[in-house]
C-alpha cells in the first residue's frame, strides 16, 4: 500500500515537470538546474554570469533555499527578475514549486532561467524539475571524491563546474582523480574550471551558457 502512495507522488511530480518543460519550451527559455552541496558557490556562479551576460542575454532566476531570502537579495541587486522558493526545511526543489515560481516571472523574452536548487547532493538529483540542462557544481574545497561518492549527479548532468580553483594550491585536492572519476561517469561532459573570485574560467562558463540558448530539446531524464 505504502509503495503505491510513494509511486503516485513521483508520478504527480513527473507530470508537473512535464508542465514546466512545456511552458519553458513555448517561451523559448533554457532552464539550468544548479545542483551542489551547500557552499560550493552556486549563487556566485549565477552572479558572475549575470554580470557578464546582462547586456546581451535576458536572464531570470529562481532561488531555492530551506530558509532566508539572502541569495535572492544578492541576485535582486543585479536587476534581474528573481523569485525565492523557501522549502521550509525541505532538502530539494520539486517541479510543483517551480511551477508556482514561474507564475511570478514574466517569461516573455527571457532566454536563460537559472534555478538554484537547495544545497544537497542526494535528493535534488532524483527530482526532475523540467529543466533544460542540469549543472553539477563542486568546489575544490569539498575534496576530489564528490563524483565517486555521488555518481548519480554526474551521470545526469550536462556540465560540471569545478569552482573555487584559486584555492587548489592550498588544498589536497587531487584534480586528476576528480577528472578521471567524472570522465568515468560521463565521458563527454565538459568540465569547466572556474574561480568567481579571480575571474579565471568565467568566460568559459558564460560561453557554455550562451551556447545553450535556443536549445529546446531537454535530455532524456534518467535519474539513476
Ligand atoms: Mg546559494
Ligand atoms: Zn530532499
Amino acid at each position: 500500500m505504502q509503495i503505491k502512495v510513494v509511486k503516485r507522488i513521483m508520478e504527480a511530480s513527473e507530470q508537473h515537470a512535464q508542465e514546466v518543460r512545456q511552458r519553458l519550451q513555448e517561451a523559448g527559455v533554457v532552464a539550468l538546474n544548479l545542483i551542489s552541496a551547500p557552499g560550493s558557490g552556486k549563487t556566485s556562479l549565477i552572479e558572475c554570469a549575470i554580470r557578464e551576460l546582462k547586456d546581451k542575454v535576458r536572464i531570470a532566476v529562481i532561488e531555492g533555499d530551506p530558509d532566508t531570502t539572502r541569495d535572492a537579495e544578492r541576485i535582486a541587486k543585479l536587476d534581474v527578475p528573481v523569485v525565492q522558493i523557501n522549502t521550509e526545511g525541505g532538502c530539494h526543489l520539486e517541479a510543483t514549486m517551480v511551477l508556482r515560481a514561474l507564475e511570478q516571472i514574466d517569461l516573455d523574452g527571457v532566454q536563460l532561467l537559472f534555478i538554484e536548487n537547495v544545497g544537497n547532493l542526494v535528493c535534488p538529483v532524483v527530482f526532475d524539475l523540467g529543466e533544460t540542462r542540469r549543472v553539477a557544481v563542486v568546489s575544490a574545497a569539498e575534496g576530489h571524491d564528490k563524483p565517486a561518492k555521488y555518481p548519480a549527479l554526474f551521470r545526469t548532468a550536462q556540465v560540471t563546474v569545478l569552482n573555487k580553483i584559486d584555492l587548489i594550491p592550498y588544498l589536497d585536492f587531487d584534480e586528476a582523480q576528480f577528472t578521471c572519476d567524472v570522465r568515468r561517469l560521463n565521458p563527454e561532459m565538459p568540465i569547466l574550471r572556474v574561480s568567481c573570485r579571480t575571474g579565471e574560467g568565467v568566460s568559459e562558463w558564460t560561453r557554455w551558457l550562451q551556447n545553450q540558448i535556443g536549445s529546446t530539446v531537454s535530455p532524456e531524464f534518467a535519474p539513476m
